[in-house]
């Protein structure tokens, strides 16, 4: 099983999610931290501003300590260098309290005892004016006891002044407790998200990094697995290749060879020299008259990938031409480069001519001889015939002549010389039988016959019919299983074939056995097979096919009468019609002799 890649894409996402989210952890850490910086800050002004309030309220203290003392001086020395202080008090006062006032502004309860010391102090100031304008025209201005007014005003100022910086001064303490408590909060929060972030990042990233190594790890595998088989193949491949055994190319379809191995070289007398200059490309070592198989090779290999193998012929570097068989299949992944095996048929085409005239000879000397043989034996055929039939007018002189001596002069031979006369009377009669049997076995071969369509049931009539003595003297019992399909044959000549069959089943039988023949047909196809089954003493299987040659007979003449020509008879006139003939039997336990010829078909 092959374990597929794991795509790059979801390298990528494993990537992108171990980036991301520690990102956006980092963002949101990030924006609590702004939040608590900005909060800190806040408070931490708020400390700034309170201790600005009370620098403004010391600054406006001052000058109203100033504008007092200065009065006090004036009072006391008459100069009016004294008044200078509160002359200057007078100019900067209102826009001290009014900077303070707007200084705290959020505070009702300070703004209240703020606006109280102002108006405090208005009222101190038109008192100290009232002084100055009494000391200036020399009045007594210790008369009106004003004096201690004075004072009792000024103590009040003085007494709210100083609640009112301690209000400003608990503020600032509470405030700067706040920013203290804040910024402890803060590194608190901090550390504590901070810590908390890092360990889901580091749990996440390490989370996807383990994720992306074991695809890694994964992928890897598969690669490794990947490049041994390719490896073990590109070993293998080499090895081929290296073997020159067969010629092996790589090459383009537009007819640059790209590398070679030795063999192909060697096939086409080509140096390497050539192969690496780029002078070597099949379409120039290839003759025209072959273009046209390339071409065609070229479509099957961008069709299916694969050029059977065709026989063609290159140009060698001399000129020569050599006869090779060549296959290609595209490389793998390429629609223009393929790899091809070449190879050289010299030698099985010289062979290839050497038999073919091998065959052409043989042939011919199997016609002569066939024909020799058939005119070898016309010529015997015609020779027996001649033989048979002259040997006729001699038998039957002697025939004539013994039968005379037995008529005319038996009283004159004793009976030595009788039985003599009768056994050349009998010997001549056998003599006739032998004659008749050999003219009708040459007549069949010589004879020209007409095949017809031919009715078994009518030729088994027939048959019975020449039979019928024989049948009757030997009580045979014979079973025509009907009906009988028609064959393709010359009507005599089969009657002949069934008749010398049937006799056969009825004369070999054994002694005191009554003979039962059974005759029926099968078909085969276009075959028609006739059998002839007898009860008789049956033919062991080594002398099966000898029986049907001429003269072989297995018993005596005198156990079992005849000539040796019947079966003979039988197979020539079978196969004259074309057809086969055969016997299945076993010694002892009857024969069944069979006779195969085309079925018959209406014309
Ligand atoms: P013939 O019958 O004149 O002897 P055939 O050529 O007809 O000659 O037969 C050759 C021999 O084949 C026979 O002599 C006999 O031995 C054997 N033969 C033929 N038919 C049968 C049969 N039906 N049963 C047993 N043997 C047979």
């Amino acid at each position: 099983m092959t374990r597929q890649l794991i795509a790059p894409v979801n390298f990528r996402r494993t990537l992108t999610r171990a980036v991301l989210l520690p990102s956006l952890l980092m963002v949101i850490l990030s924006g609590a931290l702004l939040s608590q910086v900005s909060y800190l800050l806040s408070v931490t002004r708020w400390v700034e501003y309170t201790d600005q309030i009370i620098a403004r309220t010391y600054q406006t203290e001052k000058l109203i300590v100033d504008a007092e003392t200065g009065l006090r001086g004036y009072l006391l020395t008459g100069e009016t260098d004294f008044l200078q202080p509160y002359n200057q008090t007078e100019l900067k006062i209102n826009s001290s309290f009014n900077q303070l006032g707007r200084l705290i502004s959020h505070n009702a309860s300070q703004t209240r005892l703020l606006k109280e010391i102002h108006s405090n102090y208005d009222r101190w100031e038109l008192y100290s004016r009232q002084l100055i304008r009494l000391r200036k025209n020399n009045e007594n201005y210790q008369a009106y006891s004003i004096n201690a007014q004075g004072k009792e005003m000024m103590d009040e100022i003085r007494e709210q002044m100083a609640l009112f910086i301690d209000i400003e001064q608990t503020l600032r303490s509470q405030r700067s407790k706040a920013a203290q408590n804040t910024t402890v909060a803060f590194v608190a929060i901090s550390i504590a998200l901070t810590l908390l972030l890092a360990s889901l990042v580091a749990f996440f990233v390490r989370r996807q990094l383990m994720k992306l190594s074991e695809d890694y790890e994964k992928n890897l595998l598969v690669v490794t697995n990947q490049t041994e088989a390719l490896q073990h193949s590109e070993a293998r491949f080499r090895r081929l290749f290296e073997s020159n055994l067969i010629g092996i190319i790589f090459s383009h379809l537009s007819g640059r060879i790209t590398a070679a191995n030795d063999a192909f070289l060697k096939i086409v007398g080509y140096p390497r020299e050539d192969l690496v200059l780029g002078k070597l490309r099949w379409l120039e070592i290839t003759p025209p008259e072959y273009i046209h198989l390339d071409e065609q090779a070229i479509v099957e290999l961008k069709v299916s990938g694969v050029a059977p193998p065709f026989e063609k012929e290159y140009i060698r570097k001399d000129g020569s031409r050599v006869p090779i068989l060549i296959g290609a299949a595209l490389l793998e992944g390429s629609e223009q480069e393929a790899v091809c095996f070449v190879l050289e048929l010299t030698e099985s085409k010289a062979a290839e001519v050497e038999i073919r005239q091998l065959n052409e000879t043989l042939e011919k000397r199997v016609a002569e001889r066939t024909i020799k043989l058939e005119e070898a034996n016309q010529e015997l055929e015609a020779f027996s015939y001649s033989v048979s039939h002259d040997l006729r007018a001699p038998l039957r002189a002697m025939q004539g002549f013994s039968q005379a001596l037995m008529e005319d002069y038996a009283e004159q031979f004793d009976s030595v010389g009788q039985e003599y006369a009768r056994r050349i009377v009998a010997a001549a009669g056998r003599m006739e039988l032998l004659i008749q049997d050999l003219l009708a076995y040459s007549r069949l071969s010589r004879a020209e016959l007409q095949l017809r369509l031919v009715d078994l049931e009518s030729v088994i009539e027939d048959v019975m019919t020449q039979l019928e003595v024989e049948l009757r003297e030997k009580q045979a019992e014979v079973v025509i299983e009907e009906p009988l399909p028609q064959v393709m044959g010359h009507r005599i000549t089969l009657v002949q074939v069934v008749v010398n069959l049937l006799a056969n089943a009825i004369k070999f039988v054994a002694t005191g056995v009554k003979s039962k023949v059974r005759v029926y047909a099968d078909e085969r196809g276009s075959w028609v097979r006739l059998w002839i089954e007898d009860n008789g003493i049956g033919i062991a299987p080594d002398h099966q096919e000898r029986i049907f040659r001429v003269f072989e007979r297995l018993h005596g003449i005198e156990t079992y009468p005849g000539t040796g020509i019947g079966l003979a008879i039988v197979r020539k006139g079978v196969e004259r019609m074309g057809g086969r003939v055969g016997v299945e039997s076993q010694l002892g336990q009857g024969s069944r002799f069979w006779v195969e010829l085309p079925k018959g078909i209406k014309v």
